[in-house]
């Protein structure tokens, strides 16, 4: 086999620097190989094999062991309610379940038998890799729009994106990544860990994510993180409070964000307290990583950048249209296309088919591009284009407007039916302190908005509240906020 079509040739032919590191525990590239080696004679010729993903050294050798036995991986996001379990067993039928000593087989889980990771249980030999086509993780949708859906993602598509990001970011196998995030999503999973293994690279994953933690790795040895917008917040308070923290998180090579929206005003500050810029990533489940900003581009606050090699990037209007236009201003639905795809969604030939037009994915993201073809997320199509008394407005930039103010420490807009208008615009906020006067300071913050944006889109009503509510990689769920 053609070395560069490996997925992981670093643990066919292992050197014996450190791979992946927990806290305390950590192994060498001969010893994630000689795990993963034992994982995979575990595993057998089993075909579709779930993983219990906790944060842990052995949800990564079971998802390397699985990968390098040929079957498709099911990684199940550990906090999963029963009945969400009970579908994703029942849609993905895995023949076993590997999962971190100490696991309690939850009753959803069935009759799948469980086998517990032991990392001191070693192979010799891994077996020869399968073919390209094959179909190498099956991962579960947040489940927003209905049951979650498995994105059946080829073998193929992980490695060319992540040879594409190789690419895009001057990522080698010198670059040490700080990681604090979630192992069954495609962010943590493909980028966090499949990427830095793929390159001979190496790990260090934090548990949970903490701005010193963080700030200890790029102090040291760290090159980069891969962060969602939840976290470049919290950095970027602790770091006002703390010089020697910005300046630790000012050494990182490469601070990336994606997942969700990172709000303009958030990159500024970043950048004036540690002089790094982030450069943010779009993509998801179902396309791994789409565009982005290259570790040479221009890091523009508010954009995802440009199609990695291997995507296909246009923007349709509703019409189903190409819009050629690159103002900067027209918004579009985004389509894909490219060696980046999934094969489609498992057992729900309606949804893949509704879910392509002529080879062309329909992400349900609506962006805008720049002359430079820079692109520009404006919102989800179902969720964050506002329809009010006849204007189309993005939420996106009514929130980045609203974090600009003072007072506003977290914002989510939604639309509202409305009589009149046919939606009206309400903003969620969280204060930044408790107003003294919430009348005057919802007031204050329509005609920030009015101001700084135009008069038609300035929320019709603010409510304050504690807190949005988010899922476990920090996205705000519209759905759950109603009006
Ligand atoms: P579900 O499909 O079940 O509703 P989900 O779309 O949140 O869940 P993911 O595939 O993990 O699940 O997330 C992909 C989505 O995240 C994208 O479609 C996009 O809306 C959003 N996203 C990812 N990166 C960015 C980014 N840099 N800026 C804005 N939005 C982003
Ligand atoms: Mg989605």
């Amino acid at each position: 086999m053609d070395r560069a079509m490996e997925l992981f040739p670093t643990l066919r032919r292992p050197e014996g620097k450190e791979a992946l590191r927990f806290g305390a525990r950590a192994l060498t590239y001969p010893e994630l190989a000689a795990a993963a080696a034992g994982i995979a004679e575990q595993v057998g010729s089993a075909r579709r094999v779930a993983v219990w993903a906790t944060s842990e050294l052995e949800t990564c050798v079971a998802v390397l062991g699985a990968l390098a036995a040929g079957a498709a991986v099911v990684p199940v996001n550990p906090k999963v309610g029963e009945r969400e379990l009970a579908h994703i067993i029942g849609d993905s039928e895995p023949e076993l379940l590997l999962a971190a000593p100490g696991f309690q087989p939850p009753e959803a889980l069935g009759r799948v038998p469980v086998r517990e990771v032991d990392l001191a249980r070693t192979g010799s030999e891994l077996p020869p890799e399968p073919s390209e086509d094959a179909p190498a993780l099956i991962v579960y949708t947040s489940g927003t729009t209905g049951p979650p859906k498995g994105v059946v993602l080829p073998r193929r598509a992980i490695r060319a994106n992540l040879d594409a990001l190789a690419d895009a970011w001057e990522w080698t196998e010198q670059d040490v990544l700080v990681h604090a995030l979630p192992l069954f999503h495609v962010h943590g999973l493909i980028l966090g860990t499949l990427g830095p293994v793929r390159l001979g690279g190496t790990v260090r994953h934090l548990g949970k994510f903490s701005s010193q933690a963080a700030a200890e790795e790029l102090a040291g040895s760290a090159t980069m993180l891969f962060g969602v917008p939840t976290m470049y917040h919290r950095l970027a308070d602790d770091a006002e409070s703390d010089p020697e923290l910005a300046k630790a998180v000012g050494r990182a090579r490469l601070l990336v964000s994606g997942s969700a929206a990172l709000p303009a005003v958030e990159h500024e500050r970043i950048s004036r307290l540690t002089g790094q810029r982030v450069v943010e990533r779009y993509g998801m489940s179902e396309t791994i990583m789409n565009s982005g900003v290259r570790a040479s581009g221009d890091r523009r606050p508010g954009y995802v950048g440009l199609p990695f090699d291997g995507v296909e990037i246009k923007l349709v209007d509703d019409a189903g249209r190409d819009i050629e236009i690159s103002d900067d201003e027209t918004v579009g639905e985004i389509l894909v296309r490219g060696r980046n795809l999934f094969t489609g969604y498992l057992n729900r030939p309606d949804a893949t088919a509704e879910a392509f037009v002529d080879g062309w994915f329909r992400t349900g993201d609506v962006a805008t591009r720049a002359p430079d073809g820079y692109l520009r997320i404006v919102g989800r199509k179902a969720t964050d284009i506002i329809k009010s008394g006849g204007y189309k407005i993005g939420a996106g930039e009514i929130e980045n407007a609203l974090l600009e103010h003072p007072s506003v420490a977290e914002v989510a807009v939604t639309g509202q039916a409305d009589p009149d208008l046919g939606e009206r615009i309400l903003a969620w906020v969280v204060p930044a302190a408790d107003p003294a006067d919430s009348e005057a300071t919802a007031r204050e913050l329509v005609e920030h908005v009015a101001r700084l944006l135009t008069p038609h889109k300035r929320p019709r009503e603010v409510r304050f509240v504690d807190s949005l509510p988010r899922n476990e990689m920090g996205k705000v769920m519209k759905k759950a906020l109603h009006g």
